[in-house]
């Protein structure tokens, strides 16, 4: 093991501590200067080559800013980068191969954003160096025999053209004004924006302007545009956010295309479905969030992901997770609802929200039920889901009964809470805040420990869903709805995510709706199915709930999509259109789950 200390800046607050860590550091007692102040950012700096590794600091540390971790001997030697003193390291780097897909996986603040941007030579990589760095015959040295010295020799003579989808297109408005078709048709260095308008269903948001986009009609005009560009490297990061399953399908061909045509790619993706579809080759990310992250070799997409769902890295003997996942091949059988197992029965409702109409067929749903709800974006998902808590009422229709107690995680959160997670976990959870049990069920599987202290303002994206859906879960009711509760968290959370709410469910005896994207987690979390149909903001219709193989097949026919199952974890993989299984398939009406 090779020992770091490593400090966690945004939680460092020299100003309101008196400074523990130095204060009761046994080597600072015993005159060595092992932890001063940096004079240039005023925070606390450990020499690492003096430090004794005891950790007094790190129990010390009121705000939990300061860790020392171990990082396996075995990527000792191959340390890539460091961001400065006592922050995230990253060992070993991805390779990019001419004609094939790299598919990057693993948890937030594990390295795959500053891999790609290493990649990109956004970032100068360092070797761990950030006092001397390197210079690049170095670099191209210590890369000698590997893939990555050519890179690296290319880069460096400017001979590497690099395209980059940034993680957070939210931000491109600003970067970018004008209609989308002005857009797309500036930065068409390969000819291909007609085709692409055409599978990614551009046409009609062409004239929009850039800066009224919905959260997925600005992810697919942010692939079109990094795909029209004449490059020699495409690197995608998080492409399917905002996406709904038939978007997240055409860009995954879409990307595909590019290493068809013999460029390399790299893409960073949460959904695994998504993934198996996108890539070649697969490397998972693994260590200790925010400390340091190690990337393993590329394996075969199958086998890559098959490793990911197991926790465990065979090659290289990493076991990252105790539970291994599975997939039942065979869904639940359809059953009779009884009438004292129902929670709610819900009645045909109409509303109509501006242009768009949604109709609800009727339906009812039982005790220690979990229901997924499918379908396209702008089909009236969420306006279905409000209208079950009672936030907006329908047009036509009896309402669901208001003595119903309901808890609802909105798609879009917000962050107007003054105060720190515990505070609102502590509101949501009333007493059973201080009950045993609430660690054990809602602060521990989604790892929520490190973040209690922090104000909700402050929250990444992805740490602030996995905030609101304790809190959602946290308070007592009879129904909970969770409007996609996988939206920026990473495959690692979303399993997490899919496994607490099953269990509350289950053990409280009440009833959950979940709207999901994330066809693998639809598949995990459900026990009945509720599909959407329709026109998109235009209008809809929520079929009433079916049986898991009732409505996957209602779902997917209509995407004219088949799945087949991976022997070894029974996950989900799309067929190939027209592939012999594809085909039987189709023709025996079975889209989904195959005997
Ligand atoms: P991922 O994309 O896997 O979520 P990132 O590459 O974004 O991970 O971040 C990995 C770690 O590097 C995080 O702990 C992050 O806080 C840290 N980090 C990112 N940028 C910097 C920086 N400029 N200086 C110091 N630390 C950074
Ligand atoms: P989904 O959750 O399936 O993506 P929503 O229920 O959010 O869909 O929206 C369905 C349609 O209703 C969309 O076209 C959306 O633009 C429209 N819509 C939603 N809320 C309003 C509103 N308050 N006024 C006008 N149109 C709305
Ligand atoms: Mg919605």
């Amino acid at each position: 093991m090779v020992r770091v200390v490593i400090l966690l800046r945004d939680r460092c607050k020299p100003k309101d501590c008196g400074k523990p860590c130095i204060k009761y550091c046994p080597r600072v007692r015993a005159g060595d200067e092992t932890i001063v102040i940096n004079p240039d950012d005023g925070l606390p700096y450990v020499a690492e080559n003096l430090c004794s590794g005891e950790g007094i600091c790190v129990k010390k540390c009121p705000f939990g800013a300061l860790r020392v971790v171990n990082t396996p001997e075995a990527v000792g030697g191959e340390l890539t980068h460091r961001y400065g003193p006592n922050t995230f390291e990253l060992y070993r780097l991805p390779i990019p191969r001419p004609g094939k897909v790299t598919g990057l996986v693993g948890p937030n603040g594990a390295g795959k954003t500053t891999a790609l941007k290493i990649l990109a030579g956004e970032i100068k990589l360092n070797l761990g160096r950030y006092d001397n760095p390197p210079d690049w015959t170095e670099i191209v040295r210590f890369y000698r025999g590997s893939e990555l010295q050519a890179y690296f020799e290319k880069m460096e003579g400017k001979k590497l053209k690099i395209v980059h989808k940034p993680q957070y297109i939210t931000k491109l408005p600003i970067a970018v004004k004008g209609e989308v078709k002005d857009l797309l048709h500036k930065v068409d260095e390969r000819n291909v924006t007609t085709r692409l308008v055409k599978d990614l269903e551009l046409t009609g948001v062409l004239e929009r302007d850039v800066g009224v986009l919905s959260g997925g009609e600005l992810q697919r005009v942010a692939v079109a545009a990094t795909i029209e560009r004449d490059a020699d490297v495409y690197l995608f990061d998080e492409p399917s956010s905002y996406l709904d399953v038939k978007e997240r399908i055409v860009v995954a061909k879409s990307i595909r295309e590019l290493a068809n045509a013999g460029k390399m790619v790299v893409t960073v993706e949460h959904d695994l479905a998504m993934l198996d579809l996108l890539s070649d080759y697969v490397c998972i990310f693994y260590g200790d969030a925010g400390a340091f992250g190690v990337i393993s070799h590329p394996y075969g997409v199958r086998e890559g992901i098959n490793a990911y769902l197991d926790g465990y890295i065979a090659d290289e003997n990493v076991r990252f997770r105790t539970e291994s996942v599975r997939f039942d091949v065979r869904p639940s059988p359809p059953t009779t609802i009884t009438v004292e197992e129902m929670i709610l029965k819900f009645e045909p409702m109409e509303k109509k929200l501006g242009g768009f109409t949604l109709s609800v067929d009727g339906g009812e749903i039982r005790k220690s039920e979990t229901i997924g709800i499918l379908g396209p974006n702008g089909i009236g998902k969420t306006t279905f889901v409000k209208l079950l808590a009672s936030i907006i009422e329908p047009d036509e229709g009896n309402p669901p009964d208001k003595k119903m107690k309901v808890s609802y995680k909105p798609q879009y959160l917000s962050a107007d809470f003054d105060g720190t997670v515990t505070e609102l976990l502590r509101d949501a959870a009333g007493k059973n805040f201080s009950a045993g049990a609430y660690d054990s069920e809602i602060i521990s599987p989604l790892e929520l420990r490190p973040l209690l202290d922090r104000p909700i303002k402050e929250l990444s994206g992805g740490e602030l869903q996995k905030v609101a859906i304790a809190a959602c879960l946290s308070r007592e009711a009879d129904i909970y709805l969770l409007d996609e509760p996988s939206a920026y968290i990473d495959a690692e959370s979303r399993l997490a995510v899919a496994r607490m709410i099953r269990r509350t469910v289950e053990k409280r005896g009440v009833a959950a709706f979940v709207v999901e994207h994330d066809i693998m987690i639809v598949d995990w979390i459900s026990d009945r199915l509720m599909v959407f149909a329709g026109e998109p903001s235009r209008k809809g219709e929520a079929l009433s709930p079916t049986d898991l193989r009732t409505g996957m097949n209602s779902f997917l026919r209509r995407l004219g999509i088949t799945y087949r199952r991976d022997i070894h974890t029974g996950r989900p993989r799309v067929n190939k259109e027209n592939s012999r299984l594809d085909v039987e398939q189709k023709a025996k009406g079975e889209y989904y789950y195959v005997a």
